[in-house]
């Protein structure tokens, strides 16, 4: 039986739900793992640790420590590979969010490891267990094969799904007492950017603005579609340099990546740099007034015109529904 590592990711006390995808991941990769949490924070972990248990996890390590109250890649550089040389685990997997993107290929390099990165499928091809990624901007994708040795794994948010949490499921959680030293970054204080309710890299409805929304207040209609469905609220770089959003909305190359169930592209005009964030998406919805713009090339379902007639038309249909 082999030992797969999950590396946790919380926020505000909370595992993000990408945590209990990797779990799910860790599963695709091996049914019969041994899979085990590791959870880092400040304070109690116990709650934190029960609760990947009961999203499939076997048991947990917690690693508490007032230097590790918020990310830094030496912190919890420091405290992950003090678990993982204590386990020696077959794989370890994380999510391929902002934290895993910086922490798996540094401990990858410090342990002369491999890193598959940014996973959208795991499954099998003959003997070989097989990992899917986008490439040139998620117009490809490509398969990978680990031929030997312990391995990172990053999977990217909303693609595998977790399991089904059981309230009953139960497993030990251990407390690691580790000496965080070294420091060089310290946190004075986290500013939240971005915008409230569900986090937009995980969210499974996203509302994106472009430039067409025309002012910060054009927002204002896609907030209340997006509060109507339950999700997120995104935005194109133009709408960003426009400022008529914050840029911690944007999606796209050098935004963030979105991979949601419904992602409903408002006055955005679809260059190739804004598709590279959202193409992926499962069902893209575009509205815009230009018939030839390069969106309703990507998307499932099309509407030809003035998004502040049909944005705030949708959503009294999406009410009257409810
Ligand atoms: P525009 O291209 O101006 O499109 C506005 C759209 O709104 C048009 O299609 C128009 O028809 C429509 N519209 C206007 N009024 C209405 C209305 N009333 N009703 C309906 N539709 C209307 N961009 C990103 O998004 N994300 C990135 O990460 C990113 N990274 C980049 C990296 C690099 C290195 C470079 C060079 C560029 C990057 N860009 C990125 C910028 C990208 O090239 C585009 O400039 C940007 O995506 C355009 O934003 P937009 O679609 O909102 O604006």
């Amino acid at each position: 039986m082999s030992k797969i590592v999950v590396i946790g990711e919380s926020r505000e006390g909370e595992l993000r739900n990408v945590t209990f995808e990797a779990v799910a991941a860790a599963k695709k990769i091996d049914a019969d793992a041994e899979v085990v949490g590791i959870i880092c924070g400040n304070g109690d972990l116990q709650v934190q640790g029960e609760e990947i248990i009961r999203y499939g996890a076997d048991r947990a390590v917690t690693v508490a420590h007032e230097k590790l109250e918020n990310y830094t890649s030496e912190g919890y550089g420091q405290a992950v590979l003090a678990v993982i040389q204590d386990e020696s685990p077959d794989g370890i997997v994380m999510g391929h969010t902002s934290i895993g993107k910086d922490l798996t290929p540094k401990l990858a390099a410090k342990l002369g490891t491999g890193l598959v990165s940014d996973a959208v499928d795991i499954g099998a091809d003959d003997d070989n267990i097989t990992f899917t990624r986008p490439i040139y901007s998620g117009k490809a994708f490509e398969k990978k094969v680990i031929t030997d040795g312990l391995t990172f794994v990053t999977i990217r948010p909303n693609n595998i799904a977790p399991l089904e949490k059981d309230e009953s499921r139960e497993g030990k959680v251990i407390s690691k007492e580790v000496d965080i030293t070294d420091i060089r970054t310290v946190i004075k204080d986290v500013i939240r950017k971005a915008t409230e309710g569900v986090d937009l890299s995980e969210a499974n409805v996203v509302i994106a603005g472009g430039r067409g929304v025309k002012s910060d207040e054009g927002f204002k209609p896609l907030y209340e579609l997006a509060e109507e469905l339950g999700g997120a609220v995104g935005a194109s770089r133009g709408a960003c340099d426009a400022e008529y959003c914050d840029y911690a909305l944007q999606i796209g190359q050098t935004g963030k990546v979105v991979t949601p169930d419904l992602y409903i592209a408002v006055g955005i005009s679809g260059a190739i740099q804004h598709l590279a964030g959202m193409s992926n998406s499962k069902v893209i919805v575009a509205i815009n007034k230009d018939p030839e713009a390069n969106i309703f090339n990507v998307a499932d379902y099309g509407i030809v015109g003035d998004l502040f007639e049909v944005v705030p038309k949708l959503t009294e249909e999406i009410r009257k529904m409810k």
